[in-house]
């Protein structure tokens, strides 16, 4: 049997603020496959991003396990999981958490020099990573100097500039129009198709199109897991079915199934963009800097 790129088991996650304690994540069960798209979704602090950064060993587990390609994420080391964020794993950050002291070029190139390799094979892969996400020349600009838009295809050339068993984008579309946002979902689509498992977080329905599969949290929980249609069609392009109605199956957490998004209240087109303000915690964290473990 296939192992699953990424599990959740019965995972949850609850923050203090100070005598208060905040369920983020509550018992959720997923397995995501190898060559697949999955699209989370949901409210404004229904525990997306926390899910993501669960799935990056960025938030380790209250309580329950999260295991990537079958291996226990709370068990390693921050300096293991630094190394699995920068060979196995993508992450690409609501923030974009681009270094501001490197240019474009160097953001992208200083993960695969620290991994080992030379300078000059790193700025050939690095190239070609921007070249794949349609970042417009000049390289040598600082994110500082850089569109909104600009930063977050750096963020995801570095995410996804080697082969990676998993990537993880949190609203990796947010800061881009539409034709560009096809652009690097057409790009995650394909790394499904070269046996990637790919987490999406997004609030838009026309990203999730390009999904497999489309989970829906609320409160913290799975209360919908819907597969969107068997595999992506040939031409790329997104199934508008996604996040909406008329798809196949759907089952919650705890096994049973429901219709789908029968909840009037679960409504892509009332979804706000995650709350950053949720993120900031993580919002200065390096993929590379091994002391970025929230426990
Ligand atoms: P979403 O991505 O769906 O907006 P989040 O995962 O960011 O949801 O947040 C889920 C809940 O956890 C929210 O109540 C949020 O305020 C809280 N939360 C998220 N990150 C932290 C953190 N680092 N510290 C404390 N509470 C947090």
């Amino acid at each position: 049997m296939t192992t699953p790129t990424l599990s959740f088991r019965a995972t949850t996650k609850t923050y203090h603020h100070g005598i208060v304690e905040v369920p983020a994540v509550r018992d959720v069960d997923l397995d995501l496959m190898p060559g697949s798209v999955t699209a989370i979704m949901g409210p404004s602090g229904s525990g997306k991003s926390t899910l993501l950064h669960l799935a990056a060993g960025m938030v380790i587990a209250t309580a329950g396990h999260v295991l990537v390609n079958g291996d226990d994420v709370g068990r390693r080391s921050p300096a293991d999981l630094a190394r699995l964020r920068r060979t196995d794993v993508g992450v690409v950050f609501q923030q974009y958490n681009l270094l501001p002291t490197l240019t474009a070029l160097e953001n992208v190139t200083l993960p695969l020099e620290l991994d080992g390799m030379s300078l000059r094979q790193a700025r050939g892969i690095a190239e070609a990573a921007l070249e794949r996400v349609g970042i417009d020349p000049p390289l040598d600009r600082y994110p500082d100097d850089l569109s909104g838009g600009q930063q977050q295809r750096v963020a995801i050339a570095r995410a996804v500039a080697v082969p990676r068993r998993l990537v993880l984008a949190d609203e990796p579309t947010g800061a881009l129009d539409t034709q560009t946002g096809d652009r690097i979902m057409e790009l995650f689509s394909s790394l499904a198709e070269e046996g990637a498992a790919v987490l999406v977080v997004t609030h838009e329905p026309r990203v999730a199109g390009y999904a497999d599969r489309v989970v829906t949290l609320r409160d913290g929980r799975v209360v919908s897991d819907t597969a969107s249609r068997p595999s992506r069609p040939a031409d790329g392009r997104p199934n508008t079915n996604a996040g909406g109605a008329n798809l196949t199956t759907t089952s919650t957490s705890d096994g049973s199934v429901s219709p789908n998004h029968s909840d009037p209240s679960v409504d892509d087109r009332a979804w706000a963009p995650a709350d950053s303000a949720s993120t900031s915690a993580h919002g200065d964290i390096d993929p590379t800097d091994s002391s970025a473990v929230a426990r």
